[in-house]
C-alpha cells in the first residue's frame, strides 16, 4: 500500500529538529519558541482545584461560558472592542487549530490565499490541505515590513483569503495603523477574508501597541483573529487558544472545530478564566519580556552578529552575511554542536527556502540561560 501525500514537501519541522539537537548536545535551547521557565504557581493551583473538584469531562464545544466571557472582557479592556461571547468567541486547542479551522471554513478548491513570506510554518500546509493555492508576497528586508504595492499586484479574482501575523514570527515586526488602513483600502470592495494570527498580541516593546485587526470596523467584519494562551501565560504545552470572529464566520468556524477537536480541556478553561480575572497578569507581559529582550540584545553587542532589536514577539533575529557565507542551517547546527547554543535558521520560514544568513533566537528563557548562551556566542568565529 502506498500513500499519495497531500504534503509531499513537508518533513519534520525545524522546531522539532533543533530542539532535539539542542537536547542531544546539552545546548542552551534558544531555538523552538517556548518559555524556559514555569508559569505562575497560582495558575497551577487553579487547575489542580478544578481537576480535583471533578471538572474533567467534555467542555461545551465552543468553550466554557465564563471563560469566553473573560476573553470578551480582555478584548474590551485591551482593544476597547465589545464582542458577544456567545456568538463571536470560540475556545480552541491552540492557535494552530484556530488557524487551520479558519482556513478550512473559507478556503475551497482553487482559491488563492495570500501569505506573507516568510511565514509561520503551519499556514501553507493548512491552505494546501484545503485545496487552496498559496500566493506569496515577500516582506521587505531588513525590517520585514509589507510592501503594499506587491500585495495589490498579488490580488486576483481568485483571492479568497489573506493571512496576517502581527507581531510577526520570526521577525517581530509589528503592524502600524498605515498597514491596517492600506489592507482595508485593498480589500474593502472585494470578497476577501482575513485570518489574523495575533498570538504575540501581549508582547510588544518600546511603547509600541499591538493593533488587533478587530479594531478596524471593516476588518472586523471579515477577520478571524487567532490567539494563544500558551504565549501569554507561559504554558505552550497546554495548547489552548481562541478564535474571535463575527457571528456568521464563527458559525462556519465552529462547524470545523466541532469535527477537528470538538472541545478543549475543561479544567484548563476554568483555571484560565479565574486567572484572567486579574488583568495585570496579561498587562505585565510587555515589561516582563522587554527586560529579557534588552538583556539579550545588550549581550549580542559583544558578538559578531548584526541586529536591530525586535519590535515584538519573543524572538530576536541576527544576521551574519557581512562575515560569512556559511548557510544559516549549517551555522545553526554548528553553533549547537560546537558551542552549545541552538537557534533557528530562518530560511525554513521562506517559501523558496532562500538563505538570507539570518538566525532566530528565542529569548523567553531564564536570565541565567540567556547569559550562558551569550557568553558562548561571544566566543564564536564566523
Ligand atoms: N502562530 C505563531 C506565529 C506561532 O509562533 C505559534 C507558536 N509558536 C503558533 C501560531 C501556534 O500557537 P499554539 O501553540 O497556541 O498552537
Ligand atoms: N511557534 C514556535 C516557534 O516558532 C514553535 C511551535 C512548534 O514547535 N510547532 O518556535
Amino acid at each position: 500500500m502506498s500513500i499519495t501525500s497531500k504534503l509531499p514537501e513537508v518533513g519534520t519541522t525545524i522546531f522539532t529538529v533543533m530542539s532535539k539537537l539542542a537536547s542531544d548536545c546539552d545546548a542552551n535551547n534558544l531555538s523552538q519558541g517556548f518559555p524556559g521557565f514555569e508559569c505562575d504557581p497560582t495558575l497551577l493551583d487553579f487547575v489542580d482545584k478544578y481537576m480535583r473538584a471533578g471538572f474533567n469531562q467534555y467542555a461545551p464545544m465552543s468553550g466554557i461560558p465564563v471563560f469566553r466571557e473573560r476573553i470578551t472582557e480582555k478584548t474590551k479592556l485591551v482593544y476597547g472592542i465589545e464582542l458577544n461571547s456567545e456568538s463571536e468567541v470560540t475556545v480552541v486547542s491552540g492557535a494552530t487549530e484556530a488557524l487551520y479551522a479558519a482556513v478550512t471554513a473559507v478556503v475551497t478548491q482553487g482559491d488563492e490565499v495570500i501569505l506573507f513570506d516568510p511565514a509561520y510554518d503551519s499556514y501553507a500546509p493548512a491552505v494546501k490541505l484545503n485545496g487552496g493555492v498559496p500566493v506569496y508576497v515577500s516582506l521587505e528586508m531588513p525590517d520585514f515590513s509589507v510592501d503594499w504595492e506587491k500585495v495589490k499586484s498579488a490580488i486576483t479574482d481568485k483571492t479568497r483569503l489573506i493571512m496576517v501575523n502581527t507581531p510577526h514570527n520570526p521577525s517581530g515586526y509589528v503592524w502600524t495603523h498605515d498597514d491596517l488602513n492600506t489592507l482595508v483600502e485593498l480589500i474593502e470592495d472585494k470578497d476577501i477574508f482575513v485570518v489574523s494570527d495575533e498570538v504575540y498580541e501581549h508582547i510588544t516593546f518600546d511603547g509600541r501597541k499591538h493593533l488587533s485587526l478587530l479594531t478596524h470596523p471593516i476588518l472586523r467584519e471579515r477577520t478571524f483573529v487567532c490567539g494563544s494562551f500558551g504565549k501569554t501565560f507561559h504554558v505552550t504545552g497546554w495548547k489552548i487558544g481562541y478564535c474571535l470572529a463575527p457571528p456568521q464566520l464563527t458559525e462556519e468556524f465552529r462547524k470545523v472545530h466541532q469535527f477537528l477537536t470538538f472541545s478543549t480541556a475543561t479544567p484548563l478553561q476554568y483555571a484560565l478564566a479565574d486567572y484572567m480575572s486579574e488583568p495585570s497578569r496579561y498587562y505585565s507581559l510587555p515589561d516582563f519580556y522587554q527586560r529579557k529582550r534588552d538583556l539579550f540584545c545588550e549581550g549580542l553587542k559583544e558578538t559578531p552578529f548584526e541586529f536591530t532589536p525586535a519590535q515584538g514577539s519573543f524572538f530576536q533575529m541576527v544576521s551574519y552575511g557581512h562575515l560569512s557565507q556559511e548557510s544559516d542551517y549549517d551555522l545553526a547546527v554548528r553553533l549547537t554542536k560546537e558551542i552549545g547554543v541552538a537557534s533557528i535558521p530562518i530560511s525554513v520560514f521562506f517559501s523558496d527556502k532562500k538563505d538570507h544568513k539570518i538566525l532566530r533566537f528565542c529569548f523567553a528563557k531564564e536570565d541565567e540561560d540567556l547569559n550562558s548562551a551569550l557568553n558562548k556566542l561571544k566566543t564564536i568565529r564566523l
